[in-house]
């Protein structure tokens, strides 16, 4: 994927003067313990107001590094609560009941848009530790940050039906798939992090400019920095999101590089 992003930024004409200035929502960004020391604090704020974000919503594992994000840049920073405290829990969490006094404690301590983004497919979504997470969402009205297939995510509604979830990588699912979701779910939010099938060469494939149109305040982009290096693309990133997205209507662009995420998650840490 570096390559492939770096490949294609290359290939890629000068941006306009409009696109290049498209303010960018990053509604997938990570600051896990291993990135602390790769990029401090200080630094991952200035590589975040390089690539030009308006904010960054921000997770981590353990949830230490985004609260020290945050205190350098609230204006910057919407920090959504992992159930993970370190790296390796992305596969056992759902079974592991101290999950939940950690979510329950942050909770009361810090303020946040989302719990997640966490890790979750088909009947596992149906556990007592994932239960409760939805439950403590729907307590403290935050979204969830879904990284999951069609059946979790189907699951996650059963179980609270007025749920607001993004749908981290859109699932991974093809735009038809993604469609079908959406019209589904109206509380149903998509980020395009990681994927690169939506554009090819500035231009955005038939299939996903038909989901865009036909779904315009439900998508955002995202980096996602699931490793630390992973930093060091969050400017070309914004600056690939950029130009696909201008070869879409302009209100359709601004709304997926920045609208959405700032209508739906700009002013939760207010409340
Ligand atoms: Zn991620």
């Amino acid at each position: 994927m570096r390559h492939l992003l770096a490949g294609l930024a290359l290939a890629l004409a000068p941006l306009a003067p409009q696109a290049a200035e498209l303010p960018i929502f990053d509604a997938h960004v990570h600051y896990s313990h291993d990135a602390w020391e790769f990029m401090p604090p200080k630094e991952a704020i200035a590589v975040l107001r390089k690539a030009g974000l308006k904010r960054a919503m921000m997770s981590s594992s353990n949830d230490e590094g985004q609260q020290r994000l945050y205190t350098e840049a609230p204006d910057l920073i919407l920090p959504s609560l992992r159930p993970y405290r370190s790296r390796g829990d992305t596969g056992s969490w759902m079974r592991d009941a101290s999950v939940i006094p950690y979510l329950e404690e942050r909770l009361k301590k810090y303020k946040y848009v989302a719990i997640g983004e966490f890790h979750l497919y088909g009947a596992d979504a149906d556990l007592p530790v994932p239960r409760r997470m939805v439950q403590l969402a729907k307590q403290h009205k935050l979204f969830l940050h879904a990284h999951s297939d069609t059946d979790a995510i189907e699951r996650l509604f059963k179980q609270d039906p007025g749920a607001r979830i993004l749908w981290a990588h859109s699932g991974f699912e093809r735009p038809e798939k993604v469609v079908e979701a959406l019209r589904r779910h109206k509380n149903l939010y998509c980020d395009l992090a990681f994927r690169s099938d939506q554009a090819s060469g500035g231009k955005v494939s038939a299939d996903w400019r038909a989901a865009f149109l036909e779904f315009p305040d439900r998508f955002m982009v995202g980096t996602d920095t699931y490793t630390p290096e992973r930093w060091l693309y969050i400017v070309e990133h914004a600056n690939w999101s950029r130009q696909w997205l201008s070869d879409l209507p302009p209100a359709v662009a601004e709304r997926i590089a920045y609208r959405n995420g700032e209508a739906i998650f700009g002013s939760m840490l207010a409340r």
